[in-house]
């Protein structure tokens, strides 16, 4: 029976999900190549695996994998995560200075000094981790260009969590331009984790934003203000990479509080449908079609294949499953925080650092990345981190619309992190 080479049908999804061994149900193209070998990837002779499809970002003329991924890991001796995700047209590659201690970039540079025909490929983007000044922003990108034995960077950066459309001056607007015109960056974005509303409804009102990599889930698409500033960013041409897609909440003590009610019901709920949770939640998202890509952190070659065969999969998602979700989001908000710093900064002026301990507390207890969020943890300046446990945090849990325990989170995290 004949398929078209970029469809997968529901039985095919199905397996591929029910799959134990991944290397059974994705065959490599060269079956006589090492399975550790990255050079295999110069002897691919095409793409005989079904490819994730591609989406415009925003007004450039760039088509980007609607799958990304996201390497936060040391990717020194895992070689083969990037050799897999070109198979499968996970082409578009997101890293920064920052991940892995640098391991990130640096195994990313090892893979494409290997094989370098395949950079042409490939969509890199990173950022200008730490960056305060514009000479730092060039620093940073002269120092990623050499970590990623690369000479250009299809999207970069300029600002690594940006938390003030403010740090977009117009310095750094002459910059971009400079930097294109010497060709070291394509197109020019920033990433954000905090007040997205606001600052996505900010940054449409600028004219040299390319692209913005912003957190965007089916816990943040039931704030209505949200999806309506990601309108006025995509009405502007500006392309949108959703970033924690999965949605994933900061403890795991609320994961299992609600294990046997709502949690269960979700999972039980798109398990019969044939999908995975997180395979689930990247559909979602995917299937607002203003955004570009969804960047997801995938470490292994088994996530890799389930999510790009959840992405390839046809079955449209329903009311009904945007139902479950949003009744998902609504019983397990208190452990997810929305990034609204606006709403709890305010009265604790002193302190204005709590969404980001929720962040880096969720690294350490939901992603298991304990150093990155003990190297972030430590960033925060000495005498906020010593006032930490010494401050009332009940005026801010009051106006906290998730409701979360901020007071017991922060003693968690400096027991975790500090
Ligand atoms: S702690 Fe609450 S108010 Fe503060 S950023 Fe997180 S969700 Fe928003």
């Amino acid at each position: 029976m004949k398929k078209k080479q970029n469809k997968m049908d529901r039985r095919d999804f199905l397996k591929t999900i029910g799959a134990v061994g991944v290397g059974s149900v994705l065959p490599s193209c060269d079956a006589k190549a090492e399975p550790n070998d990255p050079n295999a990837v110069a002897k691919m002779p095409g793409p005989a695996l079904p490819q994730v499809p591609k989406r415009k970002l925003g007004r450039t003329s760039i088509e980007v994998p609607c799958l990304s991924l996201g390497l936060m890991y040391d990717l020194i001796e895992k070689q083969i995560i990037l050799r897999k995700s070109v198979e499968l047209g996970i082409s578009f590659w997101d890293t920064a200075p920052a991940y892995a201690g640098g391991n990130s970039e640096l195994g990313i540079g090892k893979f494409l000094a290997k094989n370098p025909e395949v950079r042409k490929d490939v969509f890199l983007a990173t950022k200008a981790s730490g960056a305060r000044t514009v000479n730092d922003v060039e620093k940073c990108l002269q120092a990623s260009l050499k970590r990623l034995n690369t000479s250009y960077i299809d999207l970069y950066h300029g600002v690594h969590a940006l938390t003030d459309p403010e740090q977009l001056t117009d310095e750094l607007k002459q910059w971009v331009k400079d930097a294109k015109k010497r060709k070291l960056i394509r197109s020019f974005g920033f990433s954000m984790h905090t007040n997205i509303a606001e600052n996505l409804a900010a940054v449409a009102k600028l004219d040299w934003i390319d692209a913005i990599m912003t957190s965007y889930n089916f816990r943040l698409m039931q704030d209505a203000k949200i999806p309506e500033a990601i309108d006025a960013c995509y009405n502007k041409g500006i392309g949108l990479i959703a970033m924690k897609t999965t949605g994933k909440t900061i403890v795991s003590w609320a994961r299992q509080d609600i294990e046997t009610k709502e949690d269960k019901k979700l999972i039980d709920h798109f398990l019969q449908r044939g999908f995975g949770e997180e395979q689930a939640t990247i559909k979602l998202v995917l299937d607002d079609k203003r955004i570009s890509s969804a960047c997801v952190g995938m470490e292994n070659v088994a996530i890799l294949s389930s999510n790009q065969a959840a992405v390839l999969d046809k079955t449209e998602l329903t009311k009904e499953h945007f139902e479950v979700f949003r009744e998902y989001a609504k019983a397990t908000c208190s452990g997810y925080c929305a990034g609204c710093a606006n709403i709890c900064n305010p009265v604790l002026p002193d302190m204005p650092y709590v969404s980001d301990i929720m962040r880096y507390l969720m690294y350490y207890n939901t992603y298991g990345d304990k150093d990155r969020a003990r190297g972030l943890f430590a960033r925060i300046p000495r005498e906020v981190r010593n006032k930490l446990l010494r401050t009332d945090y009940s005026v801010a849990e009051a106006r906290c619309p998730q409701q979360l325990p901020i007071g017991k989170l922060i003693a968690e995290a400096i027991s975790k992190l500090a």
